[in-house]
């Protein structure tokens, strides 16, 4: 194991019932270094058997102190826990920049945002109520906010570290226990904040960790007869998987599938403003982010100065490997600099605006030069499918009405944002965009935690994020009181 990874505890384990214990079967899968493509150690293969002890283990926490603990000691193990994050926010930032690739800033801000995420939870856990309804006379007829029970978390590796944060945070502070399937490319900080969770007080069994390949400890975890929820984060396949194996069991089911998010920039538009999230919407985590910002819709008086404006920041765009903390770190996977470099490839055909800088990058890590494309026709691959790589595309429109047209015409949506400073076209512009989240001169708002996220048609349903996350993690009971 690297040095500079500096764990304290084993990746090969698994966490589960507050135990660092083998995978079952006694497998591992290599860790490789995306930033060299070196493998730098091993962790767990885990299995059908190590989710069914996990699922256990969570059943025991919901029957002992974790389903005894009230809202308010809930809401302070997690404030435990976002302190634990905060001290070691550095040390979570390196693990995760070396473990998928991200420049380190880029890594710290997850560690940052991890917190939060325990913070707002940990806030919110005393306060999500039920309701009284007026009823009949003689009823007294009020709600009850109850958890799912056990919960199942699968987690890609993109944003490991926010995506933990916003559904396990938001299962935790509503009284469910967890199990929690991190992703084979990366399950490091998985198994580093489950061990936080541990020294902040939470009962074993609320939270457990087992590290594996998708169609092994991913599928038994979603196809377990006595999971009660499953939240996924990933791609559209996965998902259809995901959601057809808990239909069998009549299981509630949360997806966030990722997008082809575009940004509107009409003729009136700040570009000074606009450029900064026009271009880092775009390359963030080298385009891996489920909201990037893939399509830029541009009003054609306005073509030739966005183009060129984004083609300056793009040449000036430096790539190398995450400990290098420059823009735009490696892909994480040879697997995924594969299918970044066949979308490069299929779009010849199209004008290459600008490319990024190679700097110093290791012979066998996954590196692809960001790529901004122009002129692009919004029928074109490149303008259609999700690529998750640091590629964005230009797309000229004539008024709202295409834009508009071409905003809706993928089968996303996820986000969008409005540039202009017309009021009543934000507005109008905002209703009819068919997406989970709509911005106004502004791409993400920082990140909000407490916005709710989540997709319209193939990039999901449900909602993470926010308050209106804790109404997906629990379950409404309706109880009606006769008393004459
Ligand atoms: P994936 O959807 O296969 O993997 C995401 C998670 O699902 C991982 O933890 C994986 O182990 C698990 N998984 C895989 N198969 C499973 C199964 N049958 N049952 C249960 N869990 C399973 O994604 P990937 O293969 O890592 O990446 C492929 C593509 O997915 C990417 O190119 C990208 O387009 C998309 N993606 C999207 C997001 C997002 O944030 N929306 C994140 C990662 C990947």
């Amino acid at each position: 194991m690297t040095q500079e990874l500096d764990l304290w505890f084993d990746p090969a384990k698994c966490l589960i019932n507050g135990q660092w214990l083998s995978p079952s079967g006694g497998q591992e899968l290599p860790l490789s270094d995306p930033s060299t493509g070196a493998c730098i150690g091993a962790i767990a293969r885990g299995g059908a058997a190590d989710i069914d002890a996990a699922v256990a283990a969570a059943e025991a926490a919901l029957a002992g102190d974790w389903g005894r603990a009230n809202a308010v000691e809930r809401g302070r193990v997690l404030f435990r826990l976002q302190q634990l994050v905060l001290e070691k926010v550095d040390h979570l930032a390196r693990i995760e920049a070396i473990d998928v690739g991200k420049p380190l800033k880029q890594a710290r801000a997850d560690a940052v945002a991890l917190a939060r995420y325990l913070e707002f939870y940990g806030g919110a856990a005393d306060k999500l109520h039920g309701q009284t309804i007026p009823y009949l006379d003689g009823y007294t007829v009020y709600t009850l906010r109850e958890p799912h029970g056990v919960t199942g978390h699968i987690v890609p590796w993109n944003y490991p570290m926010q995506i933990i944060g916003r559904s396990v945070g938001a299962a935790l502070a509503t009284g469910n226990a967890c199990v929690l399937k991190p992703a084979e490319d990366a399950c490091l900080t998985a198994l580093a904040f489950a061990d936080l969770a541990r020294q902040a007080g939470l009962p074993d069994g609320a939270l457990n960790v087992v590290p594996g390949l998708g169609s092994e400890a991913g599928a038994a975890l979603t196809a377990h007869p006595r999971v009660h929820h499953i939240s996924f984060t990933g791609s559209v396949a996965t998902g259809v998987h995901v959601q057809t194996a808990a239909a069998q069991n009549v299981v509630p089911v949360t997806l966030e599938l990722g997008g082809k998010s575009p940004q509107l920039v009409f003729e009136d538009a700040d570009l000074e403003a606009a450029l900064p999230f026009l271009v880092n919407a775009g390359i963030q985590n080298a385009g891996q982010t489920c909201s990037a910002s893939s399509r830029i819709l541009v009003h054609r008086p306005r073509l030739d100065e966005v183009t060129g404006l984004m083609a300056a920041r793009y040449g000036a765009l430096k790539v190398g490997p995450a400990l290098a903390d420059l823009d735009v770190g490696p892909l994480i996977s040879a697997r995924q600099e594969s299918i970044v470099s066949g979308f490069l490839d299929r779009g010849a055909d199209l004008e290459k605006a600008a490319e990024g800088v190679l700097r110093d990058v290791p012979e066998g890590g996954n590196y692809v030069r960001p790529t901004l494309f122009a002129g692009v026709t919004p029928d074109h691959v490149l303008a259609r499918d999700e690529i998750f790589g640091p590629v964005q595309v230009i797309i000229p429109f004539d008024d709202e009405d295409e834009a508009i047209e071409i905003a809706n015409g993928t089968d996303y949506g996820l986000v969008a944002s409005i540039w202009t400073r017309d009021g009543a076209r934000q507005m109008r512009a905002a209703k009819k965009i068919r997406s989970g989240q709509v911005f106004i001169n502004n791409y993400g708002a920082g990140g909000g935690v407490e916005l709710p996220f989540g997709g319209t048609g193939r990039s999901g349903h449900g909602r993470e994020k926010g308050f209106e996350a804790l109404y997906g993690f629990t379950t409404l009971k309706t109880v009606a009181a006769y008393h004459g």
